[in-house]
């Protein structure tokens, strides 16, 4: 899939990381701190015999709080516009983060 002109921010970017075992396991450890790193809003990893980094753009809707492209923007019918992260650090018992 071609994504030039369909990516406008890195945070509306969706990253598919496919790395080899002890690379894979270094950004595993980063557990979902791994997007704030990338600063993106959403990184998947997989296992490869080489590293490969694929982008696509992401189909969800942009938090216009935190400005994340996340499925969960809405969830909470009080908070519309806003993310799940969002609404539990303004609403809630707020996020955990370990590294990022
Ligand atoms: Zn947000």
């Amino acid at each position: 899939m071609r994504t030039e002109g369909k990516v406008g921010s890195s945070l509306q970017a969706n990253l598919t990381i496919a790395a080899p075992a002890a690379d894979h396991a270094l950004l595993a450890s980063l557990g979902d701190d791994l997007r704030f790193v990338t600063i993106t809003s959403v990184v998947s990893l997989a296992l490869a015999d080489e590293l490969a980094v694929q982008v696509t753009p992401s189909g969800a809707t942009k938090c216009e709080r935190c400005w994340h492209w996340r499925d969960d923007v809405g969830h909470d019918p009080a908070h519309p516009t806003i993310c799940g992260r969002c609404t539990s650090n303004l609403h809630g018992a707020g996020e955990a983060r370990k590294v990022a």
